[in-house]
This record gives structure tokens, sequence and C-alpha cells, in this order.
């Protein structure tokens, strides 16, 4: 993964330090979109991590690996070129060259993608591919395990939250027109953030010096005040030490 994300100079600020901007929380806590928006507001790339996952258990459908089986599905990994192309309608994820983008949001992908996550080899394989794709910083990289695991070192860390109803109600949202019902979509995303919290390896939680956003009752604009607000204070220290020193 890596050659189909160019790295771009950034807007905001010029010729200076382009930072690492973690945001970790659960399914349906709005984690895409702000990303989305602060990766086009900074000139930053976006890394949906949860797309790596999508993609990977994709081909273990598609190949009859067995969802459980975690070696075999590490081994798979390492054979795949795995994608994220940008566009300014967001991401395309190309796997071995096809574009599989609109594949990924089955209900069935969906949940397979939180159970070959458990695996630690996969988990393993994944942290190395998205550090070598964030090591130049300029990245906005959203998941579960990025302030705690991919890097922990990140300048900005978000998690980003919402009450476990309006996560399931804005899901549903997303896709209307889809068969499901709200009740099975809400219990589907509860099930998946169970799963999520408390796998032994990288469960989701929040890093220790990580902001909480709480969007439960703020508006996308709010959300994405909050973030801008962060992150540019974090900009300015950086250029003040840079200045002194
Ligand atoms: O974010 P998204 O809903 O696309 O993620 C799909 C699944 O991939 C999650 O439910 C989670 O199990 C897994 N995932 C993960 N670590 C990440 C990103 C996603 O375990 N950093």
């Amino acid at each position: 993964m890596g050659d189909r994300v160019p790295v771009v100079e950034g807007k905001s600020n010029p010729g200076g330090k382009r930072l690492v901007i973690a945001i970790d929380g659960p399914a349906g806590s709005g984690k895409s979109t702000l990303a989305a928006l602060l990766a086009r507001k900074y000139n930053y790339i976006n890394i949906e991590t949860g797309a790596m996952y999508r993609v990977l258990a994709f081909k273990a459908i598609e190949h009859g690996i067995p969802l459980e089986d975690g070696a075999k599905l590490a081994a798979l990994a390492q054979q795949s070129r795995i994608e994220l192309v940008p566009r300014p309608e967001g991401n395309r994820v190309l796997l071995d060259g096809a574009d599989v983008t609109e594949r990924l949001r089955s209900q069935e992908v969906t949940d397979a993608a939180s159970k070959v996550s458990v695996h630690p080899l996969v988990r393993e394989w994944m942290v190395d591919s998205q550090r070598k794709m964030g090591a130049g910083g300029g990245i906005v990289m959203e998941g579960r395990d990025i302030g705690t695991k991919v890097f922990p070192d990140a300048e900005v860390k978000i998690f980003l939250d919402a009450a476990p109803e309006i996560r399931g109600t804005r899901r549903f949202l997303e896709n209307p027109a889809s068969a499901a019902h709200e009740a099975s979509v809400v219990a589907e995303l509860h099930a998946r953030d169970q799963r999520d919290r408390t796998r032994a390896n990288s469960p989701l939680a929040p890093a220790p010096d990580a902001v909480l956003i709480d969007s439960t009752y703020l508006t996308l604009d709010q959300v994405l005040a909050r973030a801008v607000e962060l992150i540019d204070a974090r900009l300015s220290r950086i250029q003040r030490s840079e200045m002194q020193a």
C-alpha cells in the first residue's frame, strides 16, 4: 500500500511541520466524515484504516478463507495490494488493482471486517502498513487504534464518540434505501462495538492523551470547529517552539 497515496504540500502551514492527526472512535461516531473534512482543509492525505480491514475481509470471503484463521488471513494480507486513491468525493479502494469500493459497505463485509480484525497477525500487518503510509506526516488517519498503537506519538489525537442510539440511527440513515430495518442496523452496530471494545489485541479505547469529542448533541460544523481549534493550537505551539530553537 502507499504508492497511490501521493505526498502533497500543506496549505495551512506551508513549509511547516506536517502533522499526524489520529482520529479513533466507535462505528457511527462520524470519524470518516470528520477525517475527510480535515484532510481537505489542511490538504493532508486521509487514510481510513477500516477500509483496509474491510478489503481483507472481502478478499477472504471471495477466497473462502475462514474468518477464524488468523495465520491464513495474515498470509492473504501479505499477498494483497491494497491502495487508497484520493478523490474529491472520497477515497476509492483498490484491491490488486481493481476498484472494490462499492463492495465494502455490505453487511456481510462489515461484520467480517470486525472478525478479521481480532487476529494479532492480521493487526501486525495492518499496523506496519499504516505506519509506512503515515511516516511522512501530513495525514489524517482514522480507525480504532491509531492514537494508542499505530501512531502513539501523533501530534493530535481525537477520540470521537456519541451515544449508542444516535450512532445506530446515523448509520441507518446513511443508507435508508437498503432493505435492512433500523433495529437490525442498530443491533449489528452494537455487536460490532462490543467486539471492537473487548478484543484482547488493541481494543477500541481512547489514548490517555486523546481529546474526547462527544458528538451526541453537536452538529457536524461544531465537531469540525472543535477539531480545527485543536489542530491549529498544536500547529501554533510547534511554530513557536521552532522559532525559539
Ligand atoms: O471503520 P470501519 O467501520 O470501516 O471499520 C470496520 C472494522 O474494522 C471495525 O469494526 C473494526 O473491527 C476494524 N478496525 C480495527 N482497527 C482499525 C480500523 C478498523 O479493528 N484501526
